[in-house]
C-alpha cells in the first residue's frame, strides 16, 4: 500500500467520514477530527434517500415565481426570513442568476454523472468492504403528483426504465396514500432508488475505519481557528493543535466560517429543513417504496422500522432550532398526506442545515491555500453524493485521473 503522509479530515459527517475511508485506502495516515461526534450535524436526521435519478438542482427557470407563491402559503416548503447578513444576499443574488434551463441542464447532468459514480462507490463500499446495518434498501421511489402539466412534464423526461402510474395505481401499490384520494393525479415509480439511514451509514463506516490500519482515530475537538503554516494549515481546537501534509475542511455549513479567516469565501448558505421520525405500529400503512409529494416537496420514507418524514427549506440563517410553526405545518402535511402510515404522536422532529451551493454543486479539490483541500457544499444530496465526492477528492490528492464517469467534470472552488 502507498504512503502518502498524515492527513487530518475536519468534521465527521457523511462527507467527512467517506472522505477518511478514500484517504485511508488511497494510502493516508488519518486522522478525524469532530467536535460533537459522528455525524451529529446534517447527516443525523436527513430524508435518507439515496436519490441517484432525482438530482436536478433547485436553480431552474420559473423558480423564483414559484418561489414567491411557495413564500404566501400557510404550510409551504420555503420560509425566508432576510436578514442584515451579506452572505445571505450573495448566495441569493447568485442563485437567481443560476435560475435558468441552460445553466440548470448543465448542472444536472455533472450531478447525474456524479450521482452514477457515487452509486458505484457505494455498492463497493457495501460489497468489499463490508459496510452494512444501515437500514439500506432499494425499495423504489414513487414521486406523486397533483398536477396533470407537472406530471405530464415528468413523464416527458423519464427513461424507459421508469414507469408513469395513474392515481389509481398510486393508490393500489401503495395504499398508504389514501388521505390524497381525489388529489393525485398519477405519479412516476423508479424501481432502482434506495434508502438507508445515513447516521447508521456513518457508524458502520467508522467501525471499518476503525479497523483500518492507515486509520489514526477519531479525535474529539472543536476547530477554533485555521492559520496557514508554510506548506501546511495549523488547526487551532479547543483542546488541542493539530497539524498535518494536509488537511481536509469537510464541517458542512461552518466550513463558511472556518475557511473566511484563510482568504476563502465559500458560496455555501445554510437551507434549513426539518424531518419527523414516527414509529410504525401493526395498525399502520406506511409506504413500502419511499414517496415524494412533488408539489409539497415532502419526502416520506421507511428507514429502520420507523417513517421519516423530511421537507422544507428555510432560508434564516445559521439557526438550527426547531421553529414550533414549521413543525406542527409539517406534522399537518404529513397528517394530511398519509394519515395512518405512522404514530405522529410519538414522531421526533430534527432540524438540519443543508450546505448548499448557488448551482447545487459541491465543491471539492485544492482550496488555494498550501495544504488545504475541500470537500464542501453537497446541499440537499450529501448522503448520496459523498461516496463519489470522497472519491474524487482521494484521485486529486493523489494526483490520479478522474474516473471514466466522471471524465472532464470539475468540482473545484476555483472559478466560481
Ligand atoms: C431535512 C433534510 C433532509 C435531507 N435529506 C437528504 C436525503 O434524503 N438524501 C441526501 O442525500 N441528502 C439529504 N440531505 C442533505 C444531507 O443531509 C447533507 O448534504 C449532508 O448531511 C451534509 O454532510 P456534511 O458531512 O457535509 O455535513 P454535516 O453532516 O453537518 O457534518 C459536518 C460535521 O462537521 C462538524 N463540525 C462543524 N464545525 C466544526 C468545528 N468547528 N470543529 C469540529 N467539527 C465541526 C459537525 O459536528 C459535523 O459532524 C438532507 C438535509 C436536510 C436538512
Amino acid at each position: 500500500m502507498n504512503n502518502r503522509g498524515e492527513a487530518i479530515v475536519l468534521g465527521a459527517g457523511v462527507v467527512g467520514i467517506t472522505t477518511a475511508w478514500a484517504l485511508v485506502e488511497s494510502g493516508w495516515r488519518v486522522r478525524l477530527l469532530d467536535g460533537r461526534g459522528v455525524a451529529q450535524g446534517t447527516s443525523l436526521r436527513n430524508g435518507g434517500q439515496l436519490s441517484y435519478r432525482y438530482v436536478a438542482p433547485l436553480a431552474d427557470a420559473g423558480v423564483p415565481m414559484k418561489a414567491l407563491r411557495w413564500l404566501f402559503q400557510q404550510d409551504g416548503p420555503l420560509r425566508w426570513r432576510p436578514q442584515f447578513d451579506t452572505g445571505q444576499w450573495q448566495w441569493l443574488g447568485r442563485f437567481i442568476a443560476r435560475c435558468n434551463g441552460r445553466d440548470n441542464t448543465l448542472s444536472a447532468q455533472r450531478l447525474a454523472r456524479l450521482g452514477q459514480h457515487s452509486r458505484e462507490c457505494l455498492q463497493r463500499l457495501m460489497d468489499e468492504h463490508a459496510v452494512q446495518d444501515f437500514g439500506w434498501e432499494q425499495a423504489g421511489k414513487l414521486v406523486v403528483h397533483r398536477s396533470a402539466d407537472a406530471l405530464r412534464r415528468a413523464a416527458a423526461t423519464r427513461d424507459a426504465s421508469q414507469r408513469e402510474w395513474s392515481a389509481q395505481r398510486c393508490l393500489d401499490e401503495e395504499p398508504a396514500l389514501q388521505g390524497l384520494q381525489g388529489r393525485l393525479v398519477g405519479g412516476i415509480y423508479s424501481n432502482d432508488e434506495a434508502v438507508a439511514d445515513c447516521h447508521a451509514f456513518c457508524t458502520s463506516l467508522l467501525s471499518r475505519l476503525e479497523a483500518h490500519p492507515h486509520f489514526q482515530g477519531l479525535v474529539l475537538d472543536s476547530v477554533m481557528k485555521l492559520e496557514r503554516q508554510g506548506s501546511r494549515v495549523r488547526v487551532h481546537g479547543k483542546a488541542a493543535h493539530h497539524e498535518a501534509d494536509a488537511t481536509v475542511l469537510a464541517t458542512g455549513i461552518a466550513s463558511v466560517h472556518l475557511a473566511a479567516p484563510l482568504g476563502l469565501k465559500l458560496p455555501l448558505y445554510p437551507l434549513k429543513g426539518y424531518s419527523l421520525d414516527a414509529p410504525i405500529g401493526p395498525a399502520h400503512t406506511a409506504p413500502r417504496a419511499s414517496i415524494t409529494d412533488f408539489e409539497r416537496k415532502v419526502l416520506y420514507a421507511r428507514i429502520g422500522g420507523r417513517l421519516r418524514v423530511a421537507a422544507m427549506v428555510d432560508l434564516v440563517g445559521h439557526d438550527e432550532h426547531i421553529d414550533q410553526r414549521r413543525l406542527a405545518s409539517l406534522l399537518r402535511v404529513a397528517r394530511a398526506d398519509m394519515p395512518q402510515a405512522g404514530d405522529y404522536e410519538q414522531a421526533q422532529p430534527w432540524a438540519g442545515l443543508r450546505p448548499a451551493t448557488p448551482s447545487g454543486e459541491p465543491i471539492v479539490g485544492h482550496s488555494g491555500v498550501p495544504g488545504l483541500w475541500l470537500n464542501v457544499g453537497h446541499g440537499a444530496l450529501g448522503f448520496t453524493f459523498a461516496s463519489a465526492t470522497a472519491d474524487v477528492l482521494a484521485r486529486q490528492m493523489a494526483g490520479q485521473p478522474m474516473p471514466p464517469a466522471l471524465d472532464g467534470v470539475s468540482f473545484e472552488l476555483k472559478g466560481r
